[in-house]
């Protein structure tokens, strides 16, 4: 029987969100929690997000000791801590991964071919719990292990299962995607200024309005397309404002940005 229920190899950002993010939902007890990270400092900072967690500089006491190892360490160390990890036929834990662009070949080959490993491609917002994550299972993994993996990403936003084909679109969407929107944001800033608006106004304006917009959308369940039809008067403001939209080509640039995200993506993996 594993001491913990989750283990976190790799304590950095991700790995803090994710723990902060199961305690919060009441999935796990700061104590059933390990952490490993060879930096003090990491470590440190973990214990004190996670306060009652376990810390170690030992990534063996991690996936020894629990049922769930989440592998939250930067891609190209991914080989490296796999290759140290000890292999134990009795210890036989749930491995997921949250490194972009490794795939679960490499994954399953560096744990051992009959590991149990689901793969994530997580986003930046799971750092304030609206994350959107996409994951899918290797060869051994059950339905049970998909469905411990959607509660625990579920804790940090929303998660949905996909054949790991699929992950570089994620990637070029809700991967890439949070920067895609914060140069809307920082373009609708522009705007505002332009139309004689104080930098700080136009700032919280824009912040607001893509909030608001995104909340829109999620709450009533319509088509962007309604709601943007119902805003839209004849010969008013808005409609002016989606002509220069059109001309500038945003649609355009915005569909061609995702897919480049999910080429390269592609080309990375
Ligand atoms: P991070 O803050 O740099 O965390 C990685 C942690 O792993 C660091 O504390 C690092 O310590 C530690 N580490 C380095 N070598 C290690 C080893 N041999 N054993 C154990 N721990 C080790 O990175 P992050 O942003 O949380 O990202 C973690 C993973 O999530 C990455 O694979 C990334 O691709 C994936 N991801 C992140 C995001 C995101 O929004 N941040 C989005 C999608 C996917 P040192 O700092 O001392 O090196």
């Amino acid at each position: 029987m594993a001491k913990y229920k989750y283990g976190f190899i790799g304590a950095g950002r991700m790995a803090t969100a994710l723990a902060t993010g199961l305690v919060e939902a009441q999935l796990a007890t700061a104590d059933e929690i390990i952490a490993s990270d060879p930096s003090e400092a990491g470590r440190a900072a973990f214990a004190q997000q996670v306060a009652g967690c376990t810390v170690d500089a030992d990534n063996a006491k991690v996936s020894t000791g629990s049922e769930i190892v989440v592998l939250s360490v930067k891609p190209q160390m991914m080989a490296k801590v796999l290759a140290n990890l000890p292999k134990s036929a009795e210890c036989t834990p749930l491995f997921v991964s949250i490194a972009a662009g490794v795939p679960l070949v490499k994954l399953e080959t560096g744990l051992g071919s009959s590991a149990r490993v689901v793969r994530v491609m997580p986003n930046t917002p799971c750092l304030v719990g609206r994350g959107a994550s996409g994951y899918a299972g290797g060869n051994h993994a059950t339905a049970d292990d998909l469905k411990c993996v959607s509660e625990l990403l579920e804790a940090v936003g929303i998660a949905i299962e996909l054949p790991e084909y699929l992950l570089d679109a994620v990637t070029g969407l809700s991967g890439s995607g949070p920067a895609f929107v914060y140069t809307m944001i920082e373009a609708m800033s522009d705007g505002g200024v332009l139309a004689g608006l104080p930098r700080q106004v136009a700032h919280q304006l824009a912040v607001q309005t893509v909030l608001g917009s995104a909340q829109m959308v999620a709450s009533t369940g319509e088509h962007p397309a309604a709601l943007r039809d119902a805003v839209t008067s004849p010969g008013g403001t808005t409609i002016a404002g989606l002509e220069a939209l059109e001309q500038g080509g945003l649609r355009a640039a915005v569909v061609a940005a995702v897919k480049a995200a999910a080429n390269r993506s592609c080309e990375l993996g």
